[in-house]
C-alpha cells in the first residue's frame, strides 16, 4: 500500500507488533465510543476489513459544550473490551494531562487532538510515558509549529511519535478543512517520524474520503486514519463524515490496488 518507501531517515515506531514508518496502517473506527455494542461491532468489522488499529474516542474535544462529550472512563472501558474481543491495538485521545494516567491503563497510543496541539502542559506530560503518542496538526498550525510540538514530547525521552494531518483551515468553507498534501510529505522529511493522515475530519464528507486517503498515500503517508460508523446517520459526533462498512471495504480494496505504484521519494 506504500507508494513512497521509508528510507533511512525514517524512524520506526512499534505499537504491538505493527512497526509505523515501515508497514503502512489502518486506523479505522468511530468519532466517539458511543456503547459496547458500537464499538465492539465496529471493530471486528473493520479488523475483518483489514484495518489493524482501532480508533475511538472516550474524551471528545466538542466545539460546541453542548454537543456529546464522551464517555470518559466508561468509554475507556468499552475500548478495552474491543481490544480483549478482537486483539486490535486502541488509539484513544487524552484531552487532559490528569486523564493520562487512566488513558494509559487502556489504550495502546495516545492521540493529541488538533485542539490541543498547542498544549504544551499536556505534550510535556506525554514526554514522560511509555505509549507511543499520535500528534495531530492543529487546524491552524504551520508544519513548523507542529514539529516544535513533536520536539515538547521528545525533549521528555518519548520519541514514540506519529504525526497526523488532518487539514488544516483554508479561506475554502466548501469542506470541513483542506488536507494539505504537501505537509505530510515534508513533516516526514524534515521529522524522520511517521506521518498518517486523517481524510475524515479533512473532508468532513464521506464521499471525499476516499480521494483525499488516495491523495494521501500517493504523497507518501505511512498510514490512514478513518472514522467508521455501523450507522453513520445516527452517530453522536461526526455523522457527515464516517464511512459505513460497505464505504470502508471500498476503500480499502482501493488501496490494495496502489500496491505496486512508486511515486519517487518527497
Ligand atoms: C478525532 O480524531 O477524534 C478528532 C477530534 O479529530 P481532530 O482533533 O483532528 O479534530
Ligand atoms: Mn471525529
Amino acid at each position: 500500500m506504500k507508494v513512497i518507501e521509508p528510507d533511512a531517515t525514517t524512524r520506526v515506531v512499534m505499537v504491538n507488533d505493527h512497526a509505523v514508518g515501515r508497514d503502512f496502517v489502518v486506523i479505522a473506527g468511530p468519532c466517539a465510543v458511543e456503547s459496547e455494542e458500537q464499538l465492539v461491532g465496529t471493530a471486528r468489522r473493520v479488523k475483518a476489513a483489514g484495518a489493524h488499529m482501532l480508533r475511538g474516542g472516550a474524551y471528545k474535544p466538542r466545539t460546541s459544550p453542548k454537543s456529546f462529550q464522551g464517555l470518559g472512563e466508561e468509554g475507556l472501558r468499552i475500548l478495552r473490551a474491543a481490544r480483549e474481543e478482537t486483539g486490535l491495538p486502541i488509539v484513544t485521545e487524552v484531552m487532559d494531562a490528569r486523564d493520562i494516567e487512566a488513558v494509559i491503563a487502556h489504550a495502546d497510543v495516545l492521540q493529541v487532538g488538533s485542539r490541543s496541539m498547542f498544549n504544551y502542559t499536556l505534550l510535556t506530560a506525554l514526554g514522560a510515558v511509555d505509549k507511543p503518542v499520535l500528534l495531530k496538526r492543529g487546524m491552524a498550525a504551520t508544519v513548523d509549529e507542529w514539529l516544535q510540538s513533536a520536539a515538547y514530547i521528545a525533549r521528555g525521552g518519548n520519541e514514540r511519535i506519529i504525526l497526523c494531518e488532518r487539514g488544516i483551515r483554508t479561506f475554502e468553507t466548501n469542506h470541513r478543512n483542506t488536507l494539505d498534501i504537501a505537509a505530510i510529505a515534508r513533516a516526514r522529511r524534515l521529522s524522520g517520524y511517521p506521518v498518517v493522515a486523517d481524510p475524515s475530519h479533512a473532508a468532513g464528507r464521506r464521499e471525499l474520503v476516499m480521494p483525499l486517503a488516495l491523495a494521501a498515500v500517493a504523497a507518501g503517508a505511512d498510514g490512514l486514519m478513518v472514522e467508521v460508523h455501523p450507522d453513520p446517520a445516527s452517530a453522536l459526533s461526526d455523522p457527515e463524515q464516517a464511512l459505513d462498512f460497505a464505504r470502508f471495504d471500498d476503500l480499502l480494496a482501493r488501496l490494495a490496488a496502489l500496491r505496486p505504484a512508486r511515486a519517487g521519494t518527497a
